[in-house]
């Protein structure tokens, strides 16, 4: 048997069906399996030799469930670019159920594309191959550079024919995280004013994945101010949020649909779709083609994700005060700022606590003049940072980072400050460069690095590249001599890759 009984636990579907409802999967017409992840299986006490078989292959799809699963479609509401609706779900996602595995973590396992749900609208609750690669390489990038995401485990193709703009083969991704709870899970109770079901939500989240807040709240009953738990959980959903923000902006991540239903309770980047890692550092970068306004541009994202909690906040309104609400959402911009500074300061090769204001200064005053700078000159962004680590002084200066600026002249005014600043700090060149090769990633997902995985599997039934890019992307700070044809700049081609929502 592919998972033991005793190891599901299936804690989401013990909340009742006002938050789901039953559905089975859609059995997908002759499927294969593309690829399994062999870390996820590890989180699942797997090894990815086990599960490389017909059963596995045939869980994985849907096509089989397994005795102790109970596939559901969770029900959601959620502000997408800027409006309200009032009744989303799981349209093509379905919960098979929950394991626990031998470390205590609980995993969720969830099929995306598996066939139509009542959440579906006019969807047909379909996953084609092209956006289950994006997404199946995109998580696993982000979890390589660091960053929270939910998980992918295995993927599936079949013959099952998918009509998008095109033709297309129907596939399926098996999607692991802790919880896929989103803020427009809340929103949609509250909308209905089922304050008995935000409260039930709640509660459970606590519970199950903030625990300490508990410990908090109960600590602080025998002081004279007692910690509302439902403000304190809001306010651990604005710090891992700030910080997921943070870290998407240092590594140049655009997310492209920041809807709220597209936001993880639990700060998970979730719900990979028209995403785009930036090439050339542009803040006004719209990775989404059906983003006419450019809402979620990547120079948007910390603003939207302030404006996604703000709703969120609203949601929990028969929990917690306004008074409570605004104090804990003040916090998301110090916190944001924070982190974003600190990475940006790494990433320049600032590792210490700056020691006094001054330092402190100097260091930070340097980031937006680099960044205006960058922008002007279309400077690629992963490059710049993995090649400043090489630069030395003014006089010795490292040819090739000064070559990514047209503009030689302001970016050696710059370079002058910078050196004054590391002057500043007991670090040897070495060190310092040793420790940005391990916060500035020499590989990220280049939109046209996917384009070739997805045009080898699509035009030549040829998987070996998506298996080869996954790797890279489970270690992207590290050299990787035989992949270097994709640590330098995108290739002319890689600027007519269009994307939007349609997937
Ligand atoms: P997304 O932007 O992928 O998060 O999708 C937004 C909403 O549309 C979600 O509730 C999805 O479940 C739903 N959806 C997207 N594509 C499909 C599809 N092919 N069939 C059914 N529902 C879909
Ligand atoms: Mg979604």
């Amino acid at each position: 048997m592919l998972f033991h009984k005793q190891n599901f636990t299936n804690r989401f579907h013990e909340l009742g069906d006002a938050f789901y409802q039953q559905q089975a999967p859609s059995p997908l017409h002759k499927p294969h399996l593309v690829h399994i992840n062999h870390h996820a299986a590890s989180l699942l006490d797997q090894s990815a030799a086990a599960l490389n078989n017909d059963q596995f292959r045939d869980f994985a799809c849907g096509n089989s469930t397994h005795p102790d699963t109970r596939p559901i479609a969770a029900i959601y509401a959620g502000h997408q670019f800027g409006h309200f609706v009032s009744q989303l779900g799981d349209g093509r996602a379905l919960l098979l159920g929950e394991i626990k595995n031998s470390a205590g973590e609980h995993w969720e396992i969830q099929l995306k594309g598996a066939g139509m749900t009542p959440y579906s609208r006019q969807g047909d609750g379909r996953a084609v191959l092209r956006s289950s690669i994006r997404e199946y390489l995109c998580s696993e990038a982000m979890f390589g550079l660091g960053i929270a995401t939910t998980r992918a485990l295995a993927m599936v193709n079949s013959e099952e024919e998918v009509f998008r703009e095109q033709l297309e083969t129907g596939a399926v991704i098996v999607r692991l995280a802790p919880s896929f709870i989103r803020f427009g899970s809340f929103e949609l109770f509250a909308s209905r004013g089922q304050h008995e079901q935000v409260k039930t939500l709640a509660d459970f989240v606590i519970s199950h994945y903030y625990p300490d807040i508990l410990q908090q709240s109960e600590a602080s009953l025998s002081s004279s101010k007692s910690a509302n738990p439902y403000q304190l959980l809001f306010a651990e959903v604005v710090k891992k949020t700030a910080l997921m923000i943070a870290q998407w902006q240092s590594v140049g991540f655009a997310h492209g649909v920041m809807n709220t239903d597209n936001m993880s309770i639990l700060g998970l980047t979730l719900d990979y779709g028209p995403f785009g890692f930036l090439d050339s550092y542009q803040p006004d970068h719209i990775c989404n083609h059906s983003d006419h306004q450019g809402r979620y541009s990547f120079k948007n994202q910390p603003g939207i994700a302030h404006w996604n909690l703000a709703r969120l906040a609203e949601a929990l309104l028969s929990l917690m005060t306004i008074d409570e609400a605004t104090e804990a959402l003040s916090v998301y911009e110090e916190t944001y700022s924070q982190n974003y500074m600190r990475l940006m300061r790494r990433k320049l090769g600032f590792f210490k606590q700056p020691v006094n204001d001054k330092q402190h200064q100097n260091q930070d005053l340097l980031i937006a003049p680099l960044l205006n700078l960058m922008a002007k000159n279309q400077v690629d962004y992963t490059l710049f940072f993995r090649q400043l680590a090489d630069f030395k002084s003014p006089a010795q200066q490292s040819k090739s980072v000064r070559d990514l600026f047209p503009d030689r002249e302001a970016f050696d005014a710059w370079l002058v400050h910078y050196e004054h600043a590391l002057e500043q700090t007991p670090i040897t060149t070495e060190q310092r460069r040793e420790k940005m090769n391990r916060i500035n990633p020499k590989y990220i997902l280049r939109n046209y690095m996917a384009e070739t995985a997805i045009k080898k599997a699509t035009e030549e039934n040829d998987y070996s590249e998506i298996d080869k890019i996954f790797t890279l992307m489970q270690s992207p700070y590290d050299e990787h001599p035989d992949m270097l044809h994709y640590a330098g700049f995108p290739p002319d081609w890689a600027s007519s890759i269009s994307l939007s929502c349609s997937s």
